[in-house]
């Protein structure tokens, strides 16, 4: 009886995955979790993002203890086949630890692939179609006040799309601080609201269009804490200000009601980071209920599957937004862009800044100018890492656990993060 290791088919040559590693590093404050694949050839090794910050634990040891015994002595160019066989080895498939592991796989392989072949990944995947992306950036304050000042630095430094989150009662507004309870007569003090939210969200808008220049494109994250109907009027009460997106107005749990909220909102819907399927991706797309699809993408399996996506998103006339905030690795921001340059269906790209510690851990990192990102044209991704700086920034488990699990109603039930 053939073994799983025998190759099914004529390889063209004698290399083999000889290794595979998860490396976590944490030189922002946030674990990041790269796998190394090395090969038998001399030199010869690709890194992949699969950081899932919050069970970064359960990431490394699913790709060392699982993954790697699977990989080591196969042919590193079968990239399809061999993210499948990683999928199906566990039979149940899907979920973030799961897509995250074999998306580190993944993009490792295509570094494998660019870098036999001389070429950057985003020339792999058909070649540009735009010479860079643009990127957003996030501004933010307690106040209406403090966050127009962030904004208006973000702009003096030439940034021209801009995430406005204001601090409301009881939650950050994402990137923004908490403020102090408005509740004192309710079961829990620190409590949000929803109906606060509403009322507080389109003067920010409105002060940010008088107060900031006209090309400025402002976006706003409401991280899925709205009803189907609330989200219709914090769009309704938005329009004046010519949105770019509004994003994650519900929670997936209720993503079927999407395509109402969609017909009845005047400002382009943004939504997706929580897709952990390509089947929940996919119906996102093709159902009618998003403008700009947002997936994270080592959290649908990579850029194999990433790729499958923009590209329905194309013949859809959906734009991409893919996820990209501080727990993306830099090899994960790689991989976004050179979606973003090689696909038609690019519409906007959220950006982050590395801190001096990321670029010494991974050599090559990307650098945003003027708002602008571009690939590495180096081979592969163009991007390295050093594993002695690696384990001088070592990770701790996440903080993000406690965020996302601290914002409750004022009545004290928990609330979405
Ligand atoms: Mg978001």
């Amino acid at each position: 009886m053939p073994s799983t290791f025998d190759q099914p088919w004529p390889v063209r040559d004698d290399v083999r995955i000889s290794a595979v590693q998860a490396i976590v590093t944490a030189p922002q404050g946030i674990p990041l979790v790269v796998v190394k694949i090395d090969t038998t050839e001399p030199g010869l090794y690709g890194l992949g993002c699969a950081t899932f910050t919050q069970r970064w634990k359960a990431v490394q040891t699913f790709i060392d203890e699982h993954l790697a015994r699977l990989l080591v002595g196969r042919y590193p160019g079968d990239i399809g086949d061999l993210t499948r066989l990683a999928g199906f080895s566990g039979y149940w498939r899907g979920g973030p630890v799961t897509n995250n592991a074999i998306s580190g796989i993944d993009q490792a392989l295509w570094d494998i692939a660019g870098k036999r072949a001389g070429m950057p990944v985003y020339e792999l995947l058909g070649g540009k179609v735009r010479a860079a992306a643009d990127t957003y950036i996030h501004a933010s304050g307690h106040t209406i006040e403090e966050t127009l000042e962030h904004a208006h630095k973000l702009v003096a430094q030439g940034w021209r799309h801009i995430r406005l989150q204001m601090s409301t009662p009881g939650g950050g507004g994402y990137g923004a601080p908490r403020v102090p309870t408005l509740y004192p007569d309710a079961p829990y003090h620190n409590g949000w609201s929803a109906r606060d939210y509403l009322r507080a969200t389109p003067e920010l808008f409105a002060e940010a269009r008088q107060a900031l220049p006209d090309n400025i494109e402002l976006l706003h994250d409401v991280h899925s804490r709205l009803t189907p109907k609330e989200a219709v009027l914090l769009a309704r009460s938005l329009e004046p200000y010519g949105l770019f997106f509004l994003e994650d107005v519900l929670p997936p749990e209720h993503w079927d009601r999407l395509p109402e909220v969609r017909a009845a909102s005047p400002v382009p819907l943004a939504v997706g980071e929580l897709t952990t399927s390509m089947g929940d991706a996919v119906r996102l797309v093709r159902d009618l209920g998003v403008d700009f699809i947002r997936s994270h993408v080592s959290d649908i399996g990579g850029l194999t599957p990433a790729r499958k996506l923009a590209d329905l998103a194309e013949l859809c006339g959906v734009r991409t937004a893919w996820h990209g905030p501080g727990d993306t690795s830099p090899i994960g921001a790689a991989a976004n862009v050179a979606l973003d340059v090689s696909s038609v269906a690019f519409g906007i790209q959220e950006g982050h800044l590395y801190n001096e510690a990321t670029h010494e851990v991974f050599p090559g990192t990307l650098r945003i100018e003027d708002g602008w990102l571009r690939p590495n044209e180096a081979p592969g991704w163009g991007i390295d890492v050093d594993l002695e700086a690696a384990a001088r920034y070592s990770a701790q488990l996440s903080g993000h656990d406690e965020w996302a699990a601290g914002v409750r109603r004022p009545d004290g039930a928990l609330e979405a993060p």
